[in-house]
């Protein structure tokens, strides 16, 4: 037990490096292998000691080892956080096959997280990558119906493509695409559940950054760290999340 623990903690890490190399460089239209990583301030080729996922950052206090600059705590966090939710996958799916659809899951809304953050695109060809995933997956993990993940599939874009048209564009193209495929891997509920969550988080942080005036009114803040988050907790407490609400108001 412990031993799958540390392994998908290490796996989360590294892993999690990768995403964040994935999510800042896809969007751009860079290669994901070439060139190194290197600081955006001086260009000095990172080295393996600076690549240990969240341990460079702790022990070189978070500071380029060549000019000194500032580092990011995002991406160590976003190391951190991929781990964290790996172990969490196993927690609660063992070593089943739901656990290989929760870490395909992790990864798309990990990569989602950073690429919008940075600069509010969440790239077709990511997209693109793990649709055939999920599909291949919830073909031989299927959900109960087996047809559960097409209807979440359809519902999510149609709802959110519903609320671009209604809103004229307060919903990104790749929000709809995105609903698309997190409803093929979630089925219908907790695809609602996802864009009811999602709406709320973002309602509340909307709001939140306008009275700490951090964002003016007009500005767009990116929906897809809030998909991801919302996604993430329906896939994981769903049904307690479901629960707690009727008990509560019904
Ligand atoms: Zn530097």
């Amino acid at each position: 037990m412990i031993f799958i623990y540390s392994y998908l903690l290490v796996l989360g890490l590294v892993l999690g490096s990768f995403y964040n190399v994935v999510g800042l460089r896809v969007p751009e239209g860079q290669s994901i292998v070439r060139p190194r990583s290197h600081c955006p301030t001086c260009k000095r080729t990172l080295t393996a000691l600076d690549l240990v996922p969240v341990l460079s950052f702790v022990f070189l206090k978070g500071a380029c080892r060549g000019c000194g600059s500032k580092i990011s705590p995002f991406y160590p966090i976003m190391e951190l956080a991929t781990g964290l939710l790996f172990m969490l996958a196993f927690y609660q799916f063992g070593l089943t096959g739901e656990l290989l659809v929760a870490l395909t899951l992790i990864s798309l809304l990990v990569i989602i997280f950073v690429s919008d953050m940075k600069y509010m695109i969440i790239p077709d060809k990511v997209l693109l990558f793990f649709l055939p995933l999920f599909f291949l997956e919830r073909l031989f993990i299927p959900l109960n119906p087996w047809w559960d993940p097409l209807v979440g599939a359809f519902f999510g874009f149609g709802l959110l493509l519903l609320i671009a048209v209604i809103s004229k564009g307060g919903m990104g193209g790749g929000d709809i695409k995105l609903f698309f495929v997190i409803g093929l891997a979630l089925g219908f509920s907790q695809t609602l559940l996802t864009f009811l969550m999602a709406t709320f988080l973002g309602a509340v942080f909307g709001v939140g950054g306008m009275m700490l005036g951090k964002h003016k009114r007009k500005e767009l803040i990116p929906f897809g760290p809030f998909i991801a988050v919302g996604a993430l907790l329906s896939y994981f407490y769903g049904e307690d999340i479901i629960g707690w609400y009727f008990s509560m108001f019904m």
